[in-house]
C-alpha cells in the first residue's frame, strides 16, 4: 500500500516533467520512452496507483512507488447531492492544506450530449477577499502546483464509486470534460501553474481536453488576462463583474480599487476581439444591493457592442453572511432589463446547493462540522484518492 504521507522529497508524478522522468528512468538503465507509457498510464481512468500500470516491467512498478508519489492528493472527502449528479470534493495535501473541486453532471437531452463539467480550485484560499465569498473570507493559504490543479481533474476521471452510466462512462473514457476554474482562488494571480495545468490537461498523451472546453474565471485581474490573449487565446474567459459602478465593486470585489471597472471591461473587449471567443460577465444577485434595475441598465452599457454574454448568479450565502440571494422575480426583472437592451443574459442554475456547492463553502462547512477521522456526516463517503488510501 502507498504510504499516506507525501512529507519527504518524493515529488507527485503529476509534478514532473516528462523529460525529467525520462533521465530518472535513464539513470536507472530504463528507456526513456517509458516516461510517456507511465505518464500515459497514470492518466488512464482506472489506474489508482503505480502496481495498476500493468504494460510496465514488474520491477519498475515498486522503483516509481519509491521515487514518485502517485497524486498530490493524499485524501478526499466526497458530498454528493441531485442523486449523485453533483458531487464535490473536499481534498487534503501534502501539507495538510485543503482545496475543493466539484463535478457536475447534465444529462443527454434531444439537443445536446450529456455533460460533465469539473469545477477546480487554482489556489488554496484567495487573497481577492470578497465578502460574500466563503474563500474570500478564510483569506490566503498557498499557490497551487500545476500537478494539484491537475490531479483534481484526475480525482474525478479516476472516480469508480460514481454509478456512472454509459453515457457518462463513454464520456469519461474520452476525457470529454469541461473544466472551469470556479473553485478556491484567483487562477490569475496563479498564472504559471494554472497556465501549465491547462498545457497538461491539453496534452493529447494525457487527458487531451480542448481549450475551447477549459474556462478561467477571475475577479479581473488585467494584466493576466492580457497573458491569456497571448499564450492560450483558445481558452474561455470569464469575468466576475457583479456590480457596474466603481463605488460599489470596490466593496465587493476589492482587486477594483487596483484594475477598475473601465479597465477589466477593456481588457475583456480585448479578449474577444483578438480572439474571437465570447466572454463571460459573472454577476452574482445580491438582494437590495447590486439587483435594482437602474444598475441593470448601466450592466448592459457595459456589456452592449461586443462579445459578451452576462451570466446571472443568485448569491448562495455563506454562514452569517450579511447579505442573501435575490428572489426569483428581482432576478427575472433584472433579465429583462438587459436582455430588452440587447445583451445576452443568461440565469446560471444553482444545483449542488444542498451540499453549498459555491465557491467555497462546503470547505467552510466542514471546517466546522466534519475532520477526517471523524464518523462521516449523512450522504458523506470518505475515500482516499488516489494515493491508493482505500
Ligand atoms: N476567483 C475567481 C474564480 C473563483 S470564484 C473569480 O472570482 O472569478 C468563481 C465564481 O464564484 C465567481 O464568479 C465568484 O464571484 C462566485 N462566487 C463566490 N462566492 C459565491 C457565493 N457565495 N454565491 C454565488 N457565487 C459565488
Ligand atoms: Fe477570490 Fe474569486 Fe472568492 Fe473573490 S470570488 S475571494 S476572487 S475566489
Amino acid at each position: 500500500m502507498t504510504e499516506l504521507t507525501l512529507a519527504g522529497p518524493r515529488p507527485a508524478i503529476s509534478d514532473v516533467a516528462q523529460d525529467q522522468l525520462a533521465a530518472w528512468l535513464v539513470a536507472r538503465g530504463e528507456p526513456a520512452y517509458r516516461a510517456s507509457q507511465i505518464l500515459a498510464g497514470v492518466y488512464r481512468a482506472q489506474a489508482r496507483r503505480f502496481e495498476d500500470l500493468t504494460d510496465l516491467p514488474i520491477g519498475l512498478r515498486p522503483a516509481l512507488d519509491a521515487g514518485f508519489h502517485f497524486s498530490t492528493i493524499v485524501a478526499s472527502h466526497v458530498l454528493e447531492a441531485d442523486g449523485g449528479l453533483t458531487a464535490k470534493a473536499v481534498h487534503e495535501l501534502h501539507d495538510g492544506q485543503r482545496i475543493e473541486s466539484v463535478l457536475m453532471r447534465t444529462p443527454a437531452s434531444a439537443r445536446q450530449a450529456a455533460r460533465t463539467t469539473i469545477c477546480i480550485s487554482s489556489q488554496a484560499g484567495c487573497a481577492v477577499g470578497c465578502p460574500f465569498c466563503a474563500t474570500g473570507q478564510a483569506g490566503f493559504g498557498r499557490q497551487l502546483s500545476a500537478g494539484e490543479i491537475v490531479d483534481q481533474v484526475l480525482h474525478w476521471h479516476r472516480a469508480p464509486w460514481l454509478a456512472l452510466g454509459p453515457d457518462w462512462r463513454a464520456g469519461a473514457a474520452a476525457g470529454h470534460y469541461n473544466i472551469v476554474f470556479m473553485g478556491m482562488g484567483e487562477p490569475l494571480n496563479n498564472v504559471p501553474a494554472v497556465f501549465e495545468a491547462v498545457r497538461l490537461l491539453n496534452d493529447s498523451g494525457r487527458l487531451g481536453i480542448g481549450a475551447r472546453h477549459i474556462t478561467v474565471s477571475t475577479s479581473g485581474v488585467v494584466p493576466g488576462m492580457g497573458r491569456m490573449i497571448d499564450e492560450l487565446p483558445q481558452v474561455n474567459l470569464a469575468i466576475s463583474l457583479h456590480a457596474p459602478d466603481d463605488e460599489l465593486r470596490d466593496e465587493l470585489v476589492p482587486i477594483n480599487r487596483k484594475w477598475p471597472i473601465a479597465e477589466v471591461v477593456a481588457a475583456g473587449r480585448r479578449f474577444a476581439e483578438r480572439t474571437h471567443r465570447r466572454v463571460s460577465l459573472e454577476y452574482v444577485m445580491i438582494d437590495g444591493l447590486n439587483d435594482s434595475d437602474e444598475l441593470a441598465k448601466r450592466l448592459a452599457g457595459l456589456a452592449r457592442g461586443w462579445l459578451s454574454h452576462v451570466n446571472l448568479i443568485p448569491l448562495n450565502p455563506t454562514p452569517g453572511s450579511r447579505w442573501s440571494g435575490s428572489p426569483p422575480n428581482r432576478i427575472r426583472a433584472f433579465q429583462t432589463v438587459l436582455r430588452d437592451a440587447g445583451v445576452p443574459v443568461t440565469v446560471r442554475n444553482t444545483r449542488g446547493r444542498e451540499i453549498e456547492a459555491a465557491c467555497g463553502q462546503l470547505h467552510a462547512q466542514l471546517a466546522g462540522r466534519w475532520l477526517p477521522g471523524q464518523p462521516e456526516p449523512k450522504r458523506s463517503v470518505n475515500q482516499g484518492a488516489a494515493a491508493g488510501v482505500a
